[in-house]
């Protein structure tokens, strides 16, 4: 049977390369930055702002593009006790009738995908078709968890037993899930979480990262519109260290998913560990020390489509990115000067601009460490190539876009999350040495393989833990429910968003035996 959802279709994409699609995302884009947008606390579906709150700007050019106001430590108590009285009734709904909102939910998410592009570029630096991707992400999130939720939620399931005995057991929620999401993916990662834990019968409070709050509102807008009781949702953004204390410290949450830095991960745990009352479930999905090995006979255009997609796309601003690329010794000068045109056929600017492949780096903070660490390069290492930026607008966070070469294999020791290429040549009799140098750092998230040999693809793969493996095409853009994603280690708890067993850890199992 279709156990795994193989018969669920993706929603439509977007060609920027027809005059009409275009048209139509430059429309959103004026509609979009005319408006002075709004986000803030938003709890029982009503937005709440009391002061002058605090500007939100574009990363493109700095422009205040609207106002965001930040939730007080109070709100957290009105948000929980309102989620904990709604969430009986919906955890008791069961899982088809949580379907059909979660179904709701992704035709909105559909209907309004040229407004979300246009914000996502605005607020998040999203290039059209990063944009699109996101919004499709978002809805296959939505109904395949509303498919899980029907599955695996729909009452009691029977089990064996002796005669006169009958034995079933049962999914049901837990109750209040707090979801903290990163800025990198504002829409697909924040709705994915939210849809993830209301599947499986829970009710969610939201922490948005501070740099994109405008795109948490409107999903969450968008969420109540398609028919979520407001009370089940509620939106708390602020600053992670400021409010993210308060929410991680309180009795009324039932559980915790988390995506962000591998730091942010551990010190939530620390958090949750030192709560009194019962241990509650912790989902975290945290960074990559991503690495690519590359053999002699990987076919070359083929890895450097890949690698220039994998370590530059969305400004290299995904945990699955490439950081790290092996090549071997005897075809890395060739593969480098390929690399370097490619590059260079980048074109970075606006990133509602169809043209551009690059937009900025999130903001001034991110684009201080990439300089930091390009200095670091410069004196430890050697920079091959740094992409010329003559289209990026001024007052952005633009960062150039560079190949550096590493001296050892072990020289990154944690992800450096931006338009960065490290490369290092590696002798084939190394190749054990090079991938434990890696493995050893802990993390193991995506791994990619180009060769034309099955023997080396194995002994990577049995070399270097990871939970996404690619062998040759891109590491980045897994999709939902086709490359289940997540990482081990250092890299994040598990389960894998998009993937069969994902709303497990949301969940709780009740098993019921009666004797007649
Ligand atoms: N799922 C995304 C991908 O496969 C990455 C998610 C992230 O960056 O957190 O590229």
């Amino acid at each position: 049977g279709d156990i795994y959802g193989a018969s669920r279709r993706n929603p439509p994409g977007r060609d920027y390369s027809i005059a009409a699609a275009r048209a139509v995302a430059d429309r959103e884009r004026l509609l979009m930055a005319k408006e002075h947008l709004l986000s803030g606390p938003i709890i029982g579906g009503t937005l709440l702002q009391a002061g002058d709150g605090e500007a939100v700007t574009s990363p493109t050019d700095g422009r205040r593009i609207g106002t965001v106001w930040p939730a007080a430590a109070d709100m957290a108590d009105r948000a929980i006790a309102a989620a904990r009285a709604a969430q009986p009734k919906w955890d008791r709904a069961g899982g088809p009738a949580r379907a059909a909102t979660l179904r709701a939910m992704a035709d909105a998410l559909e209907a309004e995908t040229d407004s979300l592009v246009a914000l996502l570029s605005l607020e998040a630096g999203k290039t059209l078709n990063d944009g699109v991707a996101e919004v499709r992400e978002a809805v296959d999130f939505c109904r395949y968890y509303a498919d899980l939720a029907e599955r695996q939620f729909a009452g009691l399931a029977p089990l064996p037993g002796p005669v006169g005995e009958t034995n079933s057991m049962e999914l049901r929620g837990r109750g209040v899930f707090l979801c903290i999401s990163p800025w990198n993916f504002p829409l697909a990662i924040f709705t994915g979480q939210i849809a993830a834990a209301l599947a499986a019968g829970n009710a969610v409070i939201a922490k948005p990262a501070e740099q994109t709050p405008l795109v948490a509102g409107a999903a969450v807008r968008l969420f109540h519109r398609a028919g979520l009781s407001p009370d089940l949702l509620a939106l708390l953004p602020g600053e992670g260290g400021v409010i993210g204390p308060v929410l991680t410290a309180h009795p009324g949450v039932d559980g915790v998913a988390f995506t962000g830095g591998t730091d942010t991960a551990a010190s939530i745990n620390r958090a949750l560990a030192a709560r009194p009352g019962p241990i509650i479930p912790f989902i975290a999905e945290t960074g990559g020390l991503n690495g690519m090995f590359v053999d002699t006979t990987a076919l070359r255009e083929q890895v450097v489509d890949d690698v220039i997609l994998s370590a530059f796309g969305s400004a290299g601003q995904r945990c699955s990115a490439l950081r790290l690329l092996f090549v071997p010794e005897e075809s890395a000068d060739h593969l480098i000067e390929t690399l370097k045109g490619a590059l260079d056929a980048l074109v970075i600017g606006d990133p509602a601009d169809p043209a551009s492949d690059v937009g900025p780096v999130i903001d001034e903070e991110a684009r201080a460490a990439l300089i930091a660490h390009r200095d670091r390069l410069s004196r430890e290492a050697a920079i091959l190539h740094e992409k010329a930026m003559e289209n990026a607008p001024a007052g952005g966070s633009f960062f150039a876009p560079l190949i550096a070469e590493i001296p050892t294999p072990d020289f990154l020791e944690r992800e450096v999350f931006g338009p960065i290429l490290h490369i290092h040549r590696y002798r084939r009799a190394d190749l054990p040495a090079v991938a434990r140098a890696l493995a050893a750092r802990g993390y193991g998230l995506t791994l990619g393989i180009h060769s034309r040999v099955e023997g080396f693809a194995r002994e990577v793969r049995d070399l270097v833990p990871a939970g996404n493996c690619y062998v040759n095409r891109s590491i980045i853009g897994a999709v939902v429910g086709v490359q289940p994603f997540g990482g081990e280690g250092l890299s994040g708890t598990g389960p894998k968003a998009g993937g069969p067993h994902a709303l497990m850890r949301y969940a709780v199992e009740r098993a019921l035996s009666v004797n007649i």
